[in-house]
Order: C-alpha cells, then sequence, then structure tokens
C-alpha cells in the first residue's frame, strides 16, 4: 500500500508530517506522492480540500485519511495525538471505506466549449458587484429568474458549509443529491424566486445561465473569472470521493460535535 502525505503549511503540520513519516518508514509502509493509494492530510477541512483538488485525477483509485492539527472537522477524523493508533490502522487495513457523492460541473463557454469540474464541498456563482441575474432550469425547463448576491450547489458533505450558511439543509451524504441555495435573493413584488434551496436527486440537472456580466464561478477553495461563460450545469457526479474507514464516526454525531456541542449540559 502506497500512501502520501499532504499538508498544509504550518510549522505544526510540517512537525506532524516528519513524525507521521518516521512512523510510516518503521512500520516498512511506503510512501508515494505520485500514485498513492491513502492520501493522509494533516492540517484542517481546507487541507483535505486541497488533496482533493490536487488528486482528482486519480480520485477513483484513493482513499482519504483526514488527520487534524486543532479539534476535529468535517472531513479530519484522526488528531495528532493519535499517529501511532492510525498507522497501526494502515497496517491492518482491508481496503474498508465509505463513499460520499460529488459534484459534477459542466461550465459552457460561448464557444460551446464544455469543461468538468468536480467539487467535494460545492459551486457558487457570484456577482461580487452589482446584481447577479441568471436564470435557473431544472431538467431543460426553466424555474426560475434569479436575482441577488449569488447561487451556491453543495454536495452532501459540503451542505454543512457554505450551504448551511445560505440558510441550506444538512443533508446525509448517504443521500445522492444536490443542493441549490440562494444568496441573498432579491424577492419583492416585481421579482420572484422560490426563496428555499431545494435538493435534486441524482440524475437531474440544475442548470444556470447567467444574463448578467462580471460574475465568479468558484468551487472549493478555487475560482474561475471568464467572461465567456454561457451556462453552468450541475449534477450529482458520476465519479465518488473514498475515505478510509478505519472507525467510523456517525455523520450525525460529527454534526452535533460540530454545531452544538459546545452548549451542551
Ligand atoms: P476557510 O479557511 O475560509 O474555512 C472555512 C470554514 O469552513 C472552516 O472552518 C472549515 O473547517 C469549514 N469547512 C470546510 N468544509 C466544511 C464542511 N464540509 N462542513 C463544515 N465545515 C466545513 O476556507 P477553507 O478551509 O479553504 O474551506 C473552503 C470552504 O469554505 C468552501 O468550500 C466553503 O464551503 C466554505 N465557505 C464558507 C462560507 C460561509 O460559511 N459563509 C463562505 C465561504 C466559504
Amino acid at each position: 500500500m502506497r500512501i502520501a502525505i499532504y499538508n498544509n503549511d504550518i510549522d505544526n503540520s510540517n512537525a506532524i508530517k516528519q513524525s507521521l513519516c518516521a512512523l510510516l518508514v518503521e512500520n516498512n509502509l511506503i510512501i508515494d506522492n505520485e500514485k498513492p493509494d491513502i492520501v493522509i492530510t494533516v492540517g484542517g477541512d481546507g487541507t483535505l480540500l486541497g488533496a482533493f483538488k490536487h488528486y482528482v485525477d486519480r480520485i477513483d483509485d484513493i482513499r482519504f485519511v483526514g488527520l487534524h492539527t486543532g479539534h476535529l472537522g468535517f472531513y479530519t477524523d484522526w488528531l495528532s495525538s493519535e499517529l501511532v493508533e492510525l498507522v497501526m490502522s494502515l497496517k491492518h487495513d482491508n481496503g474498508q471505506r465509505v463513499t460520499y457523492p460529488l459534484l459534477d460541473m459542466t461550465v459552457i463557454y460561448n464557444t460551446n466549449e464544455a469543461k468538468h469540474f468536480l467539487a467535494l464541498n460545492e459551486a457558487a456563482i457570484k456577482q461580487p458587484m452589482g446584481t447577479l441575474v441568471a436564470d435557473i432550469f431544472l431538467g431543460d425547463k426553466l424555474f426560475e429568474r434569479f436575482r441577488g448576491d449569488g447561487i451556491a450547489v453543495a454536495t452532501p458533505s459540503g451542505s454543512t458549509a457554505y450551504n448551511k450558511a445560505n440558510g441550506g439543509a444538512v443533508l446525509h451524504p448517504k443521500l445522492s443529491a444536490i443542493q441549490m441555495s440562494e444568496i441573498a435573493s432579491i424577492n419583492n413584488r416585481v421579482f420572484r424566486t422560490l426563496g428555499s434551496p431545494l435538493v435534486v436527486p441524482e440524475g437531474q440537472k440544475i442548470i444556470v445561465k447567467p444574463k448578467s456580466d462580471n460574475f465568479l464561478v468558484m468551487y472549493d477553495q478555487s475560482d474561475i473569472k471568464d467572461a465567456s461563460i454561457s451556462e453552468l450545469r450541475f449534477q450529482v457526479a458520476k465519479k465518488q470521493v473514498h475515505f478510509a474507514a478505519y472507525r467510523h464516526v456517525d455523520f450525525w454525531q460529527r454534526v452535533h460535535r460540530a454545531f452544538i456541542n459546545d452548549i451542551d449540559n
């Protein structure tokens, strides 16, 4: 089994990476950052998003393990105090994994050229200045004309991130669906949108045709600024992301721990 380590660039993560490398070598595990079977991220959820982008072309062949340098995150199940336990789990690995859905974003340009992007959390179309005007189609039917700051489309595992800040629902990642949420929509007697998040199942598309200029397209930590984008299509991706499930953390426990725990008792 070949293992890659992907860390953020803070001193603590670098130190943890060194200790982890030494333990892996001591236990005859192979470090291979080019073609790994397992990618261990050292940092936070943002580091895992970075690793996802880095290894996206090999996403079918990889399982991720998230090691958090602070408190546990949404994609990070291990703490830096648990290096020995983690290496023992790697040694006794038998391919166990959990799989989450991904978002497929197709960007169509004025030339009709199409480019595909995969997102682990979400994609968003935002208008930094002025109002985003966009026609939104569900399947091939025009559903609404949106006016406001923007639109986000999230995966189930991304539903606890930006989507949640937009008033979106938290979706269990066993559901193969994507969720569209509005960012500050204009709703009055003249302009009308649904005004609530909507969830679209696998096999259905959300199509956004922007009518205004100077909008920005973002996916996870990346952005695309291109005036020649004519259309964006979103659907549940055919590819999925895999995590090595050495110990099961119940999704609702994770949500509880992240959002409720501090005010318990
Ligand atoms: P960042 O450093 O700005 O961190 C954003 C926060 O989002 C961090 O606390 C991170 O732990 C958390 N986060 C990331 N993925 C999560 C998930 N799936 N569930 C719950 N929390 C999650 O940026 P970053 O670390 O590079 O992460 C990028 C992500 O930040 C984007 O994908 C987007 O979801 C999120 N974001 C959120 C808001 C918001 O809540 N208003 C705004 C912009 C971006």
